[in-house]
């Protein structure tokens, strides 16, 4: 009963009680962990679907908890961006990709790095200008990407477009993430100064079922009317990875290539080369 959340009074319930102690110790933590470096960078490659070849990498932040282990971001992301903490995991994880990617350039390997941004650290009019003390210290944005959900940049348009704006002057490609389940606005889309589309997993997943391939392929051609580059994100098949190539679609990404890798096993994983 204590589950139905649709009752019209609150019931108690020690399970989510302790839930909620858990989320807020964990919280708590969050910053130690980003001081003590217990976060870590993990890579996921984007490949090219009509030249084969690894293009960039998404960087998806880990945490290596003493006493938990690993936890994945989906239990702590969403409410370090509630209570207004997410901030410094956002420049941590910028920081970091910024200092690897320099380590590329300096050997010759121009693959790009994409990092995630918060609609919380876009909507903080101080968020630009800690972007660019990092940038001053630790590389450059060329070659860089910052991904921004669909339903946060729709849910608060004209405030961040300035941040957008400057972020891209600085020389980062912007990527809507997520995109398909935030309720663009075609018109407000067509002005966004941004580089890449990526369609939301929840369509590749669909891509076989009724409507699934026209769907996906008239988000390809928005995108491609709006020249934006479009990436298809969850891609865990070969039957998708040929439906997405018939689409015309640009980029991929997904289990079918790789999961999520430390950096040193993406290294080596990129060295021995990929093909489907
Ligand atoms: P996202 O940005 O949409 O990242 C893609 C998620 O899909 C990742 O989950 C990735 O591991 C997973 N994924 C990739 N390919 C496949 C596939 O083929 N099949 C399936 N089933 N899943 C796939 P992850 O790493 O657990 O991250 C979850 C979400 O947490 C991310 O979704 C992003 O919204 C957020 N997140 C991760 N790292 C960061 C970060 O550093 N900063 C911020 N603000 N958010 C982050
Ligand atoms: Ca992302
Ligand atoms: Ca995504
Ligand atoms: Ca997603």
């Amino acid at each position: 009963i204590a589950k139905r959340t649709h009752l019209p009074f609150v019931v108690y319930d020690p399970q989510q009680e302790e839930n909620r102690k858990s989320v807020l110790s964990l919280l708590g933590e969050l910053k130690t962990a980003v001081d003590h470096d217990q976060l870590a960078v993990f890579l996921q490659p984007k490949v090219s679907l009509r030249a084969g070849h690894v293009v960039g990498a998404e960087a998806l932040v880990r945490w290596c908890h003493p006493e938990r282990g690993w936890i994945p971001p989906g239990q702590f992301i969403p409410f370090a961006e509630q209570s207004g903490r997410i901030r410094g995991l956002t420049l941590w994880m910028l920081r970091r990709c910024l200092e690897l990617h320099a380590q590329w350039l300096a050997r010759g390997r121009e693959i790009g790095i994409a990092v995630n941004v918060s609609i919380n650290d876009l909507e903080d009019p101080q968020f630009v200008g800690q972007v660019e003390s990092l940038l001053a210290r630790h590389g450059q944005p060329h070659g860089m990407t910052l991904e921004l959900t669909e339903s946060g940049v729709m849910s608060a348009p004209s405030s961040v477009l300035p941040a957008l704006e400057r972020l891209r002057q600085l020389g980062f490609r912007l990527s809507i993430d997520d995109f398909g389940t935030g309720y663009s606005s075609l018109a407000y889309l067509s002005k966004l100064p941004v580089d890449e589309l990526k369609i939301d997993r929840s369509f590749i997943n669909e891509l076989e079922q009724a409507h699934g391939e026209g769907i996906v392929g008239a988000v390809v051609e928005l995108g491609h009317v709006l020249r934006l580059a479009v990436v298809a994100e969850g891609v865990e098949t070969e039957a998708a990875w040929h439906y997405l190539r018939r689409l015309d679609c640009d980029l991929v990404q997904g289990f079918l290539v790789a999961k999520p890798m430390p950096i040193e096993e993406f290294e080596t994983w990129l060295e021995q080369g990929w093909s489907i």
